[in-house]
């Protein structure tokens, strides 16, 4: 078993739901990290029974706002000298983009396939997102790239 203390300076991704693990590394583009990652699948949890986790031996910025939105119940550590430093609280992130595709046929993104879909946070309890160029709301449960 890979424990915290196999980590120096890093990061990590803790509680994931089983099986999302993948998703998150892809998400983050460690497919294509030159440093030590370690994706850690179906590990033991007390709490959700089996769990994925992702330690990332590099200390580096990574835009892990998208991670609220896939689920706020992953944990994330930073790790500096092999201890906890700082614990990241996910929320769900004010702005997104490619990662909420509009659903609306007559948005333009639907025709300028190179444009950026972006949203915005309409109401944190309601989880709804915007488009950003035809107004159309979606709801997070609704988002199935996720
Ligand atoms: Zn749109």
């Amino acid at each position: 078993m890979l424990t915290i203390n196999s980590i120096k300076e890093g990061l990590v991704i803790d509680h994931i739901k089983a099986g999302k693990g993948i998703k998150i590394f892809n998400y983050l583009g460690l497919d294509k990290a030159e440093y030590r990652v370690a994706l850690i699948m179906n590990a033991d949890s007390k709490k959700l029974g089996k769990k994925d986790i992702i330690k990332i031996e590099n200390v580096i910025e990574l835009d892990y706002t998208v991670l609220g939105l896939i689920d706020r119940d992953i944990t994330i550590d930073i790790i500096k000298e092999e201890k906890i430093s700082e614990k990241i609280d996910l929320q769900l992130p004010e702005k997104v983009e490619n990662v909420i595709k509009c659903k609306n046929p007559r948005c333009i993104t639907s025709v300028e396939k190179d444009l950026k879909h972006v949203h915005y946070l309409v109401d944190e309890k309601t989880e709804e997102y915007r488009c950003k160029y035809c107004d159309e709301i979606v709801e997070v449960k609704d988002i199935t790239s996720l």
